[in-house]
Order: structure tokens, then C-alpha cells, then sequence
């Protein structure tokens, strides 16, 4: 896999997947180990998992019940059942997102999104199959300061055995 550390500017990488796809060269999903056409995606997903992790869309905040989860457990990728967040690192951020201060080790990726123009941000996705999660943000709290705002429908709770 090919390495972009440009793309971690502005969140230090301290405690991120530091693992960031390059940019401006075709044929990025080829580079997921988990892979499925369009067609099967659509099959796959419900209406709104395939337009948030598909095509980068976003769930009305507070809609999603998984913002209010408090079990232990983890959170795997909706797509591709790739563990993503514990709950050890959730936290309440009241944005109606369910929000984390890290992703499990090499589980996610980010990669810069400058879709608004005036607000450069750092998208982050699922590292096996490119499913879009939500955003990164600096403003989260301790331990990484980080906050990655995701999307509940691009998650499945497994809570903790015993
Ligand atoms: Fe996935």
C-alpha cells in the first residue's frame, strides 16, 4: 500500500491511522483489500448505509441510536463488518454523532476532503473496504484531542461478550 504522510498535516498523527490513501491516481479503490461492484453495494446496504458509506454522506444528526449506545463492545464497519471503534474510546460529544477519540490501530484511514471549499477537513474510512465514516476533527478531548465525528449508520455494535 502506497503511503501519503501529507495528508496527516494538521492532526499530527499521533494515534491516528496514519495510513492515507494517495490522491490523483485512478483506480483508489483498487487498493481496498475488500471489494464489491456498485450493483452489490446497493444489494448490500440499505438506502441510507449505501448513500453515507458510498457516496460520502452524511445522517441527520441525532437520528442514529448508536450515538446513545453505553454498552462495552465494539463497533465494526456496516460495509464490511472491519472492527472500527471500542467503546472504551466513545465519548458524548452532543453533536449527535456518534463520536470517538481514536479508531482501533490501522482499522480506519483518513484522507484530506476539501468537498467545502472554506472548510478543509480530514475524512476517514473504513481501511478494508474504503467505506466512508465520517470526519476527523481536532477539537475532541483527551486522550488524542481528537474527535472523529462518524456515522451511526456506518457502524454495527457487538457488545462484549460476558
Ligand atoms: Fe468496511
Amino acid at each position: 500500500m502506497q503511503l501519503d504522510r501529507r495528508a496527516v498535516l494538521g492532526l499530527g498523527g499521533v494515534g491516528l491511522a496514519a495510513v492515507v490513501l494517495g490522491t490523483g491516481t485512478s483506480g483508489a479503490e483498487a487498493r481496498y483489500p475488500f471489494q464489491l461492484s456498485d450493483a452489490e453495494w446497493r444489494r448490500r446496504l440499505s438506502p441510507e448505509a449505501y448513500r453515507i458509506l458510498r457516496k460520502a454522506g452524511t445522517e441527520r444528526p441525532g437520528s442514529s441510536s448508536l450515538d446513545h449506545e453505553r454498552r462495552r463492545g465494539t463497533f465494526v464497519c456496516a460495509g464490511c463488518g472491519n472492527p472500527l471503534f471500542s467503546s472504551a474510546d466513545k465519548f458524548d460529544s452532543g453533536t449527535g454523532w456518534p463520536s470517538f477519540t481514536r479508531a482501533l490501530p490501522r482499522r480506519a484511514v483518513t484522507r484530506p476532503d476539501r468537498s467545502i471549499p472554506v472548510m478543509p477537513r480530514t475524512e476517514c474510512l473504513c481501511a478494508r473496504c474504503g467505506g466512508h465514516l465520517g470526519h476527523v476533527f481536532d477539537d475532541g478531548p483527551r486522550p488524542t484531542g481528537h474527535r472523529w465525528c462518524i456515522n451511526g449508520v456506518a457502524l454495527r455494535f457487538t457488545p462484549a461478550q460476558g
